[in-house]
């Protein structure tokens, strides 16, 4: 192998990171996703997947992929326009649009690039995007490959954003992209109060529902349903699958024309390989359950309720968050990565979050509550906070 011509620059980079406690390395799971997982050989209890609704390992979800797979082989082969998409791509394109309440849902092979797609493939030059600064990075960088003007805004700073609406006023069109749950904070976008600044500016809206599709509202739609909004008067929704629908790829859903503008330019729709068969299959076994099992969303609110409690008990720095992403504030990098190996000496595995993933002095805990876990085992996790002192 041949070193890069800049290998020393590269590796100067790695050093440096590894010395402010930012190097980010993956354990290797054996075994399925769940709550008792076992990581590099070892057994922990672990607080830190999206699978809100324990379904990644789900028997029913599991034999609707292997049948599928059984009938259809693995590869979808092409993309969706050259063959790629299935009967069973288009059976949920259709089941989640009917679901949700929207004209149209169209398929993509991840959550990223379905937040490529909808801010590159709707904006041009003249055009103007509009964020929260804490979006999530596949929004941010939906923004950097388009041609449009790119503003932010801070955090749920609403009165910011009518500001920045305002300095857009001579944009061709404007277009507000916020996250519906944050992921790194689990806090929500205030839906209403951006559909009004959308309607009184002429802007589009564009939530991405990452974390609250399955999760939020009584039949888990996600943040409209937490709102009540109005199946006419829903912005374009993005959802992804690998949460808590337990598998994997992502939906845009949306008007008739937002999703044929889509088909015909979104690149990364139309230059990527469909999702394999078995995974839509799999999907739309999920979304049953979703739809139908409310118990675990019912589950899910106890053991959060149970978790704040207990986690203000000990004096820990929790957020305005009421959905599974828990954060815990620790502050200092290296604080939390010690505090993170020590939670992992006692078997308790959790989200150790630092910037650039959060802003400067915010490292965190991100723990992530799931239907699966017991309350036993929110009981360990708070014993084990309480012992590592983590206030
Ligand atoms: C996970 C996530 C995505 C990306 O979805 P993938 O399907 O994992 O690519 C996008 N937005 C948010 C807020 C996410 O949390």
């Amino acid at each position: 192998m041949t070193s890069l011509p800049w290998n020393d620059e590269l590796n100067a980079a790695l050093v440096e990171r590894k010395a402010v406690g930012r190097y980010r390395f993956s354990r290797t799971r054996t075994g399925a996703q769940g709550t008792n997982i076992v990581v590099d050989d070892k057994s922990v209890l672990s607080f830190c997947s999206n699978d809100y609704l324990g379904l990644a390992a789900n028997e029913e979800i599991t034999q609707a992929f292997v049948r599928a797979a059984e009938t259809e082989g693995v590869g979808s082969g092409a993309a969706h326009l050259l063959t790629g998409h299935s009967q069973y791509h288009h059976e949920l394109e259709l089941a989640l649009a009917d679901f949700l309440g929207q004209q149209r849902v169209l398929l993509f092979s991840t959550g990223y690039m379905a937040n490529l797609a909808v801010i590159d493939g709707l904006l041009q030059r003249g055009d103007t995007v509009i964020q929260d600064k804490l979006n999530h990075a596949s929004l941010l960088d939906g923004g950097r490959i388009s041609a449009a003007e790119q503003l932010r805004y801070p955090h749920l700073d609403m009165a910011s954003l009518s500001r920045r609406l305002e300095s857009a006023a001579t944009a061709e069109h404007k277009l507000i992209v916020s996250d519906g749950v944050f992921s790194m904070d689990g806090d929500l976008a205030p839906l209403p109060e951006l559909m009004t600044l959308s309607q009184q500016h002429n802007a589009g809206l564009f939530i991405d529902d990452a974390h609250g599709l399955g999760v939020l509202g009584k039949t888990g739609r996600g943040l409209t349903e937490h709102f009540q909004i109005a199946d006419d008067e829903q912005p374009i929704v993005m959802g992804t699958f690998g949460k808590a629908f337990g598998t994997a790829g992502a939906f845009i859903a949306a008007d008739e024309v937002v999703i044929e503008t889509l088909v015909q330019q979104a690149r990364s729709y139309v230059y990527t390989t469909a999702q394999p068969a078995a995974v839509a299959a799999a999907t739309l076994a999920s979304l049953k359950i979703v739809q139908e099992q409310s118990w675990r969303r019912e589950k899910l609110q106890a053991l959060i309720a149970q978790f704040r409690l207990g986690a203000k008990q000990l004096g820990l720095t929790l957020m305005e968050s009421f959905t599974p992403i828990q954060p815990v504030i620790i502050g200092d990098d290296q604080q939390a990565l010690k505090i993170g190996q020590a939670l992992e000496k006692q078997n308790i595995l959790v989200g150790v979050i630092r910037p650039p993933t959060v802003p400067k002095n915010s490292a965190r805990l991100r723990i992530t509550l799931s239907a699966e876990h017991s309350e036993t085992q929110v009981n360990q996790l708070l014993a084990a906070l309480e012992s590592v002192s983590a206030h």
